[in-house]
C-alpha cells in the first residue's frame, strides 16, 4: 500500500510541508508517511471551522442529513478502511473493519438522537424554556487505541449539537483518521470537519489555541492535565477520557471455569490497549488456584499475529514506548517474585508482539498492579475479605469501570454499586453501547461520552425566559 494520506482543511486535501513516518507495529518499519501541520496550517483548519460554523448550527435537520449519510460511508468503506487501521494500529483486520462499522452505528445513534427543548415552567407568570446551543468549534484530540471510534464519539454528537471541528488524531494512528477526513469530504460541508496530523506539539498548540471554545480529549492521565492547564487561560471547556486501571472483584460463588474466557476478554481485547480493559482480577483464595489454571489456558490458546492474517486474535502492541513499558512491568513484577502462569516476555522477531501473560502470586504494591499497563498482561491477585478487597480496588486514582462476577447478579450489583468508578458492570466487561453514558469518577476523567449525555457536554444551557406580564 501506498497513497497519498492529506489532511482535511476546509474541505480540501491539503500536504504538509513536511511528514512523519507511521510505523507499522507488526514489522517495527514505517509504513506510510503522514503530514506533519505547520502552525499556520493549524490557523487555517481553525479559521476553516469558525467560518463553517455560522452555517452549519442553522439547520439541524441538514446536519441530521449529514450525519446518516456519513454512517453510510462507513458501513460501506469499513473494509477499506479497516485495512489501514490494522496497518497503523496493529488489530486483527476483522476487529479494524468492526471498529469502522462501529462508528456507523455510533454517527447513525447522534444522527436520530433528540436535541431537548424542555419547558420547565409554563404558568400565569412566564413560559420558561431549557434548550442547548452549540459551542462553536471543538478541538478534538485522540488516542492511538481505537482511533476512528473514539474520534466519532466526539465528532457524531459535537456536529449534531451544530458544533464544528478540528480533530487531531495521535502520531502513532494518523492514517485512518485522515482516510476519515477524506472519506467525509464527500458528505460534510466544507471546514465543518478538519482532520489535521502532526507530533504531540500539535496537540499543544490545539489547547492553547484562540478558536476553540471546547477541548474534547481522550488520552492519558498525564497529558489530560496539561490539557485542562492548557484550557483553563481562556476558560475553554473540557471533557477528558483518561486511563483506567478497572479491577474485576470474583465473589465466592464465581464459578471459574464459566468465568474465565469473559474475564479474558475483557481484559485482553484490542490486546489490552482498551481504557476500560480489565488490569486487575481479585479473587477468593478458595478459587484462586482455579481461575489463574483457566486464564492461564486462555492465554496459551490465543493466537498471536499479524493482523492482517487470518485467525490471528490479538495483533502486536501499538508502538514502541508501550511495548517497553509493558515489558518493563511484567519484568518487574516476575524480578518482584510473581510468578507467569501463562506468557511473561516479548515474543521474539520484529514488530512489538507480547505474549498473552498472566500473572498469579502477585499483590498491590506490584507496579503492574498499581500503575495502568494497558497491555497483553494481567495480575490475577488473592483475597480473603471483600471489603478489603473493595478498598484495595478502589484505593487509586483511577476511577474508569470495574466489575463483579457472580452467580447472584443481585448480590453481585450490590457490591458493583460500592466500586467507585463510571461504569460498574456485573458479570460482563466493556459492555458499552452508544446510548450508555461513558466516563470516569477522579483522575480517570472529566465529563462523559455518549448517550444525551455526551452531546450535553457539546452544548452550553440557554434559558429562555418569556415574561407575561
Ligand atoms: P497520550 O495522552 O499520550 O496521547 C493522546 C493524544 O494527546 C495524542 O493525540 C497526543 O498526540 C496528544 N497529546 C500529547 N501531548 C499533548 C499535549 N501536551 N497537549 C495536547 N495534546 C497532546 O495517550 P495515548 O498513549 O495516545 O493513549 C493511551 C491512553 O489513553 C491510556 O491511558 C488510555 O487509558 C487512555 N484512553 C482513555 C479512553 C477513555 O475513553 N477514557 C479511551 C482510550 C484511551
Amino acid at each position: 500500500m501506498s497513497e497519498n494520506f492529506a489532511m482535511t482543511i476546509d474541505g480540501a486535501a491539503v500536504d504538509a510541508p513536511a511528514t512523519f513516518g507511521v510505523i507499522n507495529p507488526a514489522t517495527g518499519e514505517v509504513a506510510e508517511r503522514a503530514p506533519d501541520a505547520s502552525r499556520e496550517q493549524l490557523d487555517t483548519a481553525m479559521a476553516a471551522a469558525q467560518s463553517a460554523y455560522a452555517e452549519w448550527r442553522r439547520d439541524e435537520s441538514a446536519r441530521r442529513k449529514a450525519l446518516l449519510a456519513a454512517a453510510d460511508v462507513m458501513f460501506a468503506r469499513s473494509e477499506e478502511i479497516g485495512r489501514i487501521l490494522t496497518l497503523e494500529q496493529g488489530k486483527p483486520l476483522g476487529d479494524a473493519t468492526m471498529e469502522v462499522v462501529g462508528a456507523g452505528v455510533w454517527l447513525k445513534y447522534f444522527a436520530e438522537l433528540d436535541l431537548p427543548r424542555e419547558v420547565i415552567q409554563d404558568d400565569d407568570n412566564a413560559v420558561v424554556e431549557v434548550v442547548r446551543r452549540p459551542m462553536g468549534v471543538v478541538a478534538a484530540i485522540t488516542p492511538w487505541n481505537y482511533p476512528l471510534l473514539l474520534a466519532v464519539w466526539k465528532i457524531a454528537p459535537a456536529l449534531l449539537a451544530g458544533n464544528t471541528m478540528v480533530l487531531k488524531p495521535s502520531p502513532f494512528t494518523p492514517l485512518s483518521s485522515l482516510k476519515l477526513g477524506e472519506v467525509l469530504r464527500e458528505v460534510l460541508p466544507p471546514g465543518v470537519l478538519n482532520v489535521v496530523t502532526g507530533g504531540d506539539e500539535l496537540g499543544a498548540w490545539m489547547t492553547g489555541h484562540d478558536v476553540p471554545r471546547k477541548i474534547s480529549f481522550t488520552g492519558s492521565v498525564a497529558t489530560g492535565k496539561r490539557v485542562a492547564a492548557a484550557a483553563a487561560p481562556d476558560l475553554k471547556r473540557v471533557t477528558l477520557e483518561l486511563g483506567g486501571n478497572d479491577p474485576a472483584i470474583l465473589l465466592d460463588d464465581a464459578d471459574p471455569a464459566a468465568v474465565a474466557p469473559k474475564l479474558f476478554g475483557g481484559a485482553f481485547q484490542n490486546n489490552g490497549q482498551v481504557c476500560s480493559a480489565i488490569k486487575r482480577v481479585y479473587v477468593p483464595e478458595a478459587l484462586y488456584g482455579d481461575v489463574v489454571d483457566a486464564l492461564a489456558e486462555q492465554a496459551k490458546a490465543a493466537k498471536v499475529g499479524n493482523g492482517l492474517e487470518e485467525g490471528v486474535q490479538y495483533g502486536p502492541i501499538n508502538n514502541k514506548p508501550q511495548y517497553e513499558r509493558v515489558s518493563e512491568l511484567v519484568a518487574d513484577a516476575l524480578a518482584g517474585g510473581a510468578r507467569a502462569a501463562a506468557g511473561g516476555k516479548p515474543i521474539d522477531g520484529p514488530g512489538y508482539f507480547f505474549e498473552p501473560t498472566i500473572l498469579a502470586d502477585i499483590a498491590d504494591g506490584a507496579r503492574i498492579v498499581d500503575e495502568e499497563q494497558f497491555g497483553p498482561a494481567l495480575p490475577i491477585i488473592k483475597y480473603t475479605d471483600l471489603d478489603e478487597a473493595l478498598a484495595r480496588a478502589n484505593g487509586t486514582h483511577f476511577g474508569l469501570s470495574g466489575s463483579v462476577w457472580s452467580a447472584d447478579a443481585d448480590r453481585a450489583a450490590d457490591v458493583a454499586g460500592r466500586l467507585e468508578c463510571g461504569t460498574a458492570w456485573v458479570n460482563t466487561h466493556l459492555a458499552l453501547a452508544p446510548h450508555q453514558p461513558f466516563g470516569g469518577f477522579k483522575w480517570s476523567g472529566v465529563g462523559v461520552e455518549n448517550g444525551p449525555w455526551g452531546l450535553y457536554g457539546f452544548t452550553e444551557m440557554q434559558v429562555i425566559h418569556r415574561s407575561k406580564h
